[in-house]
């Protein structure tokens, strides 16, 4: 069955979770709670929803949401075949940076999401979501490298909005984001290796203390 019913459901009993959380900051804006194909190999993930997300209960569906759109078209996909949204799920007033305390109120839900999508590929669009997995990451020294999270390859991304400011972020974006059909190709590859590593080679090693092993 296409896309699994399952999948659908639980999304759906998350996002009522939410929405019943009273406990949850920020809940004077919409919940915008992401969206997509349930069965995508590649989640983005941006920061918080902004004036328009808020609007339309979608996300990235502003200016930075077009240029996004324009990316997945270049490499040939469909906004509605990948899966799109942010570690916080409401707007902070005046687009303001997520605070600490609202990131980590928010966690258990993202965390939940990821398991339900299980998608191959989590591309993180800007440096509070790049650090939410990897929290020593520098965005410019990062961007377009390989790291894991779990069983899962993190590919951390310029902020659409950041690109809008400036060319050479742009041309950075672009150069990364076209990189990823490659790199949906070769996960498997890149995870058998991984796998193969941690279990033949480091019997009588610590395992990394962070999550941050680079590939290349
Ligand atoms: N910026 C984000 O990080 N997320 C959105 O949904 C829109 C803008």
């Amino acid at each position: 069955m296409y896309p699994p019913v399952n999948k659908l459901k639980a999304l759906e009993e998350l996002k009522n979770k939410i929405l019943k959380d009273t406990s949850l900051p920020l809940r004077e804006s919409n919940l915008v709670f992401g969206e997509g194909n349930p069965d995508a190999e590649v989640m983005f993930i941006g920061e918080a929803p902004g004036f328009y997300e808020d609007r339309e209960g979608r996300p990235f569906v502003g200016l930075a949401g077009k240029l996004l759109d324009k990316l997945i078209e270049e490499v040939g996909w469909q906004r509605e075949n990948v899966y799109i949204t942010n570690i916080v799920k409401r707007r902070p007033p005046a687009n303001r940076d997520p605070l600490p305390e609202e990131i980590k109120a928010y966690d258990p839900y993202l965390k939940a999401q990821i398991e339900v999508l299980n998608p191959k590929i989590i591309a993180t669009l800007g440096r509070f979501s790049m650090n939410y997995f990897l929290p020593y990451a520098k965005i410019s020294k990062d961007q377009g490298e390989i790291f894991w999270w779990q069983d899962k390859i993190v590919y951390p991304l310029y902020h659409p909005a950041a690109a809008l400011r400036s060319t050479t972020v742009l041309e950075d974006l672009k150069k990364s984001f076209h990189k990823l059909p490659e790199l949906i190709k070769e996960s498997g590859n890149l995870l058998a290796a991984r796998e193969a590593m941690s279990t033949e080679n480091l019997p009588n090693r610590e395992a990394p203390k962070d999550n941050q092993s680079k590939l290349f």
